[in-house]
């Protein structure tokens, strides 16, 4: 621990964002970061606790006292080597990490915990402003062949991994691009693509190989993985949930996944299929209260929306952290995003009972019923409508942002894989039931997060390295491949 009294010298300091008029007019990341002085300042907070509760709280088991000390010492090369021993892409998880750590972090307690996602962010992004983030190949090859599917975090971080253990690795993707929903899925103002481009880039410099607009059982045969000693299924968990309701088809009702894929297509220049779904000069209602909901809202603003309203069918969570998620558990608590901040009348305990058309099928407005939850112990909630709450929304572009029901099944179908009880991807450490496939991320977990998509990558690396060689030398979770400090 460098500061002793750091935590009493020096109060958190977030980055600021541009303002929102200013944010609204573009695509681009928008926070102003900290002066040097302070990213030390704010690493010096750290109190090196007895028992680093946010080490724990990580799925990744960031060290997060070692950096921050190093960081504090202004050694940040050193920071950046402790950060990359459990995290492959600290540049994602900096930017976009709910950062569970920062909740369970002790001077959280008292006070106002250490800014851990952003000092993680500014760690990173000096490594490659300073040009230390090189690629590392390995210094020896085996023989071996793995497959990956899926270019998301959870594939590419299986695919570092294994690279770095000699074997030759293969990422397939169906999209024209790497990155998962990193790239078509996040919108650009919260991850800037070439954040991503960067990153692949030394990937490749490293050897592994990609091969795009390869849908394994679709335009690319499944029978050409045969020749993989070992194969690696990372497809995300994207079947979209509907609501299906009167009207749901009427033109004008729109997945949020289609419109914010898109709108990064399109900011890109590339062609899309469909015509543009457009917020332009319209009342938006985007359904559902969740992080795609958030980047509707965020999205629908930029485009120049006329109003953007959001519903959610769930009770608004407390300001604060409740009693019933006490320190250190994550909190039920109400999230405000930036992009809630840009402009959007947010309504709770509401649910949507009609899509209403015009005679030619167009939307025109939300009949919408208030709500209520009869919370009965040992029963699953019971959802109560309050009767006579009816009301009519205007509204000519509803987006559905609803969540996933799982992965798509049409890989487990031809390769005879079992799904579990939650109709996700069943593995044991990683391994299906055909001992040569293995699965993870999203696909294995149902949606989740980035953080616990980098980890099940690297975890299934390792359970992957053991079944082709016997042992592996791939770092364990929280213990990472630390460098001789
Ligand atoms: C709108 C939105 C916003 C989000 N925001 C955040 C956030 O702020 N923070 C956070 O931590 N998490 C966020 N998430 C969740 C996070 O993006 C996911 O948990 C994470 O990307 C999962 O990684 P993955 O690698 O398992 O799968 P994915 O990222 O879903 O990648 C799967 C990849 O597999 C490809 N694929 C699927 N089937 C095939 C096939 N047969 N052949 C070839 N390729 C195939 C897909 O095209 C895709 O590229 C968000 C999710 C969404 C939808
Ligand atoms: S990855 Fe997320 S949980 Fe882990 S240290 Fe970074 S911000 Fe915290």
């Amino acid at each position: 621990m460098g500061k002793i009294t750091g935590f009493i010298d020096y109060k958190r300091l977030n980055e600021k964002n541009k303002p929102v008029k200013d944010r609204v007019l573009n695509y681009k990341e928008f926070t102003v970061p900290l002066t040097e002085i302070n990213k030390n300042h704010q690493g010096s907070r750290c109190m090196d606790c007895g028992i680093p509760f946010c080490h724990s709280a990580c799925p990744l088991g960031n060290l997060i006292p070692d950096f921050n000390d190093y960081v504090h010492r202004n050694l940040w090369k050193r920071a950046l080597e402790i950060l990359h021993a459990t995290n492959n892409f600290p540049e994602f998880t900096g930017r976009l990490c709910p950062a569970p750590c920062e909740k369970s972090c002790v001077l959280g307690i008292t006070d106002k915990p250490i800014s851990i996602e952003n000092i993680e962010k500014n760690i990173v992004e000096k490594g490659f402003t300073e040009g230390w983030i090189k690629a590392q190949s390995p210094k020896e090859r085996t023989s071996n062949s793995v497959a990956v599917v899926g270019s998301g975090p959870a594939g590419l971080a299986t695919a570092q991994q294994l690279n770095r253990a000699g074997h030759q690795v293969t990422v397939f993707e169906r999209d024209d691009e790497i990155g998962g929903l990193l790239r078509y899925g996040i919108p650009n103002f919260k991850l800037e693509k070439e954040i991503i481009d960067r990153r692949v880039n030394i990937l490749k410099q490293e050897g592994i190989s990609f091969i795009t607009n390869a849908h394994i059982g679709k335009n690319y045969a499944i029978e050409k993985l045969n020749d993989f000693d070992a194969i690696i299924l990372c497809g995300g968990a994207t079947e979209r949930r509907s609501l299906p309701t009167k009207g749901i088809d009427a033109t004008g009702v729109e997945q949020a996944m289609d419109y914010l894929t898109q709108q990064t297509k399109l900011l890109f220049g590339k062609k899309i299929d469909d015509k543009q779904i457009s917020a332009k000069d319209k009342n938006v209602i985007v359904i559902g209260g969740g992080d795609t909901g958030s980047d509707c809202v965020g999205t629908a603003n930029r485009q120049g929306a006329k109003s953007v309203t959001n519903f959610e069918i769930m009770p608004k969570p407390p300001a604060h952290r409740s009693k019933k998620t006490p320190w250190p558990y994550w909190p039920l608590q109400l999230k405000t995003t930036s992009s809630h901040k840009e402009g959007c009348d947010r309504n709770w305990l509401i649910n949507t009972k009609e899509f209403v058309t015009d005679k030619n099928g167009n939307l025109t407005g939300l009949k919408t019923i208030e709500v209520e939850w009869k919370i009965k112990p040992g029963e699953r909630p019971e959802l109560i409508e309050k009767k006579g709450t009816e009301k009519i929304w205007p509204c000519d572009l509803a987006l559905l942002a609803l969540g996933f029901t799982g992965p798509e099944t049409s890989l487990s179908d031809k390769l005879g894989l079992k799904l579990d009880e939650r109709n996700n991807y069943k593995a044991k450490n990683y391994q299906t039931n055909v001992p040569h496939i293995f699965t993870a991320g999203d696909m294995r977990r149902g949606q989740s997060l980035i953080v616990w998509a980098i980890n099940e990558g690297r975890e299934a690396a390792r359970a992957i390295d053991i079944y082709l060689t016997g042992n592996s030398d791939l770092p364990i979770k929280g213990e990472g491949d630390l460098p001789n400090i």
